[in-house]
């Protein structure tokens, strides 16, 4: 298999979920006494070894998508054909979803049914603060590849409306720029301290521009103002909530020096593993490439080769004439 940008990112989340699977649920106390040292299988769901869960399924619908152009309504309409357990699974079942999402998904049945596409970029303005869940983060990273060369103003335009199609709160959104800026800053080639610096920098002047509410800034404050590296492991959380989950995804990757050590922090922090390490994984993949990735992770990724070809056919449209 190929090392590129495209395997990096994917597979990084990909193998960080299918690590993190057998142990969603688990506190941090449980995780403590018996902490993940390596690909299992089986735990909380009963799934083999490699199966990945809703994040990569979601994902990979994304990465699908962009296979074509750019359509909010080719999108939405893959996540329908994975909650009907069509496309996209390990296994042929849905065996992991998450509640807004899930409400989403039907919601976006009915707009489809109704062809009513326009309605797809007004769901960004309907965003309940109670609904920031970490749904639309730990499916993001393939938008990079599409909004890479644009400026910073239409990259967040473009991820506000593919983010609410499952989780329309600002917050969720500002987390996905977040990140798929740091991403960018990775595959430019930067170290991860110079891409975490630039980033920050570059968000708070965006915030300056588009008069980003001090309300909303004040979520950001271990992450934006202050340096995650100043945060200690134990005050970490990593439930559900896109907050915690970028707090803690960015903290493993800063903090430590491998792929999986990343991976296996994030893990054991308990709660939302198979999330956080999915999130986690997609940075540290481009940091540290799929060569640095546990070979027999890969391997017993379920459906590689699908995985893989999905991976080539987007290497090759947006990445072949210029890396
Ligand atoms: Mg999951």
């Amino acid at each position: 298999m190929k090392s590129n940008i495209i395997t990096n990112a994917i597979l990084g989340v990909v193998v960080g979920d299918a690590v993190g699977v057998p142990y969603e649920f688990k506190s941090a106390d449980e995780m403590k006494e018996n902490p993940c040292r390596d690909m299992i299988g089986y735990g909380t769901y009963n799934q083999p070894p490699g199966t990945w869960s809703d994040d990569s399924s979601l994902m990979l619908c994304l990465a699908d998508s962009l296979r074509g152009d750019y359509d909010l309504a080719d999108m939405a309409s893959k996540f329908i054909a994975w909650k009907a357990a069509e496309i996209w699974t390990p296994h042929g079942r849905v065996f992991d979803i998450g509640i807004t999402t899930s409400k989403a998904i039907e919601d976006l049945k009915n707009i489809l049914n109704r062809k009513d596409y326009e309605a797809l970029t007004l769901l960004k303005y309907s965003g309940d603060e109670y609904d920031n869940g970490n749904g639309s983060l730990m499916r993001i990273i393939p938008l990079l590849f599409y909004i890479k060369d644009f400026k910073i103003d239409k990259q967040f335009e473009i991820i506000k409306d593919v983010a609410a199609l499952t989780h329309r709160h600002i917050r969720g959104a500002m987390c996905c720029l977040i990140y798929l800026r740091l991403a960018q800053h990775l595959i430019e080639g930067l170290d991860k301290a110079m891409a975490y610096d630039k980033m920050r920098k570059e968000i708070l002047e965006f915030w300056e521009s588009m008069s980003f509410a001090e309300a909303e800034q004040k979520h950001f404050i271990k992450i934006i103002q202050n340096d995650i590296c100043e945060t200690a492991y134990e005050d970490l959380k990593s439930g559900g909530y896109v907050m915690e989950s970028i707090e803690a995804s960015l903290w493993c990757l800063m903090k430590t020096d491998s792929y999986k050590e990343a991976i296996l922090a994030a893990i054991n922090k308990g709660h939302d593993t198979d999330t956080t390490a999915a999130i986690t994984g997609g940075l540290a993949g481009l940091c540290y490439g799929l060569e640095n990735i546990p070979e027999h992770w890969v391997k017993q990724i379920v459906k590689l080769e699908e995985i893989t070809a999905l991976c080539d056919d987007l290497y090759n449209k947006y990445f072949d004439l210029n890396v």
